[in-house]
């Protein structure tokens, strides 16, 4: 990282200034490291003083970068620009104090966008409350199919300062974003942009509702090709309005049904293309079949066609869109067909750790035995069991917050049997399974779409799902 030739008219920008890293961390020391070697004097601030956090401070002081440990909310003297990592609370002390004083606080996102090249490679954006990481990885792959070189970045693993500072030359970026980061980058101008899909996440984070979704929004600020929203959720029409950008830049919609002109749809299991078309009053242009994406359930059809309209936007061809697609496979632990054991079919979907995500899951199959529970972080269950109910063989549940999920639906699915499991000790993945088999029969779904975070049980949720996948190997081997 860091061997892209920094211009020295940007190097005498950064030569002196006062910048203060907020966070060690993922993000916080490649940022200090690359802001130290543009000759700026960086502090770090950690709110942490652990054990790791003394060895990673001791690493970068060698470096000659000052690390404050165990305050993170003093603005150090002199700072004149604060870079934050992207999980840092907005109403934190540090950021009142730099607003007083006038100070412009980046996240990892922002600085990137400032650090990159004049002739870099365009961003290509995808946020949304679910289906980020999936669509953004489709987009890359069908990026790929076209002959052009990319990577997915971001929220996803490979950083945007590598991206951007690396070796590697690219033609475009396939970009996730999390609201949190969107938040820290307000200069982010992308080529063309996605939102998703809307629903209430991390509102203790952003403070409310319409503060988490004007975060969003700003992935749309100063788009040049093209807006792309969901068709069925209205709040990311509302926000394509809302944006300001560039003259000429289009609002594209998907939508699972048939398409009107400037959206993509599905027609007869086709996906289609209403809007990079000539006379798309008229033309339609195939992309590919429904069968090509992986697993074609419903909302992934719907990842399918926002990845699609990125690509399309940025001049593709029909026929990428289609290898790109089948190219394409899903990371592990997201509707995952793990087994059929006795005509059952099981399915680990532990990504889903939210409601928004687990009724998209729970909509993709018609008789399903429903393993859930979890850490519920502040969520009402209602909806979610009501949009379900008919689907609902059997449910099993295990985890911490198990009962918001059993008192949800008592009130809306009364008939549908329900096994609650007392138990948080890791055999408790085994026994949920057994139970799960027991209430099924030959051509139900045993899904595991927990619709609450995993950590009251296990270390995460792969950690999860892997429980989950062992649990039924076991099953089909004593079958
Ligand atoms: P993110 O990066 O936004 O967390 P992922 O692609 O990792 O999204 O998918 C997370 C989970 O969200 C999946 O396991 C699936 O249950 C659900 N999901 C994926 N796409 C969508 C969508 N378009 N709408 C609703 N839920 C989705």
């Amino acid at each position: 990282m860091g061997s892209r030739k920094v211009t020295s008219s940007e190097s005498s920008d950064w030569q002196g200034k006062h910048v203060t890293v907020a966070g060690l961390g993922v993000s916080g020391i490649p940022a200090a490291k690359v802001l130290h070697g543009l000759g700026a004097r960086v502090t770090v601030v950690n709110d942490g003083d652990d054990a790791r956090a003394r060895e990673q401070a001791a690493g970068l002081e060698e470096l000659g970068v000052t690390v404050r440990l165990g305050d993170g909310a003093t603005l150090p003297e002199g700072t004149e620009l604060i870079v934050t990592a992207p999980g840092w609370k907005p109403d934190k002390p540090l950021f009142v104090a730099a607003a007083a004083a006038g100070v412009p606080v980046w996240g990892d996102v922002e600085l990137a966008w400032r650090l990159r090249g004049p002739d870099a490679a365009p961003w290509l954006a995808v946020t949304g409350t679910n289906g980020k990481t999936t669509t953004v990885q489709m987009l890359a792959s069908i990026l790929k199919a076209a002959g052009l070189r990319t990577a997915a970045v971001g929220n996803i693993g490979v950083s945007l300062l590598d991206a951007v500072l690396g070796d590697e030359e690219y033609d475009v970026l396939a970009v996730e974003l999390s609201s949190y980061q969107l938040h820290w980058a307000p200069s982010l101008r992308a080529h063309s942009a996605a939102v998703l899909n809307l629903a209430p996440d991390h509102l203790d984070w952003h403070g409310s509702m319409e503060a988490y979704a004007a975060d969003k929004g700003r992935i749309y600020e100063g788009n040049r090709v093209a807006c792309v929203y969901n068709a069925a959720d209205k709040a990311t029409e509302d926000l394509v309005r809302e944006a300001d950008v560039e003259e000429g830049c289009r609002a594209i919609g998907f939508t699972l049904g048939t398409p009107g002109p400037s959206q993509l749809g599905v027609v007869e299991g086709i996906l289609v293309d209403r809007a990079f078309v000539e006379n798309r009053q008229k033309n339609a242009q195939e992309l590919a079949e429904v069968s090509d994406v992986t697993p074609p359930a419903p909302h992934n059809i719907a990842n399918a066609l926002a990845a699609a309209a990125l690509a399309r936007a940025f001049g593709v061809p029909a026929g990428a869109v289609r290898d790109g697609l089948r190219a394409f496979t899903p990371d592990a632990h997201r509707i995952a067909h793990v087994a059929d054991v006795d005509g059952v079919a099981y399915v680990d979907d532990s990504k889903a750790t939210n409601t928004h995500a687990a009724q998209a899951s729970l909509a993709a199959y018609e008789s399903i035995v429903w393993i859930a529970g979890g850490l519920a972080k502040g969520a009402t269950f209602d909806e979610l069991v009501a949009q379900s109910a008919k689907r609902l063989r059997g449910v099993v549940l295990i985890g911490a917050d198990r009962a918001l999920i059993r008192e949800a639906l008592t009130r809306h699915a009364p008939e549908v049997p329900v096994v609650d499991l007392d138990r948080t000790d890791t055999g408790a993945m085994l026994a949920a399974v057994q139970e799960a088999r027991r209430l099924a029969t030959a051509g139900d779904t045993v899904l595991l779409a927990p619709a609450c975070a995993s950590m009251d049980m296990f270390a995460n949720y792969n950690k999860r799902g892997d429980a989950f996948a062992e649990a039924v190997r076991e099953l089909g081997a004593g079958a």
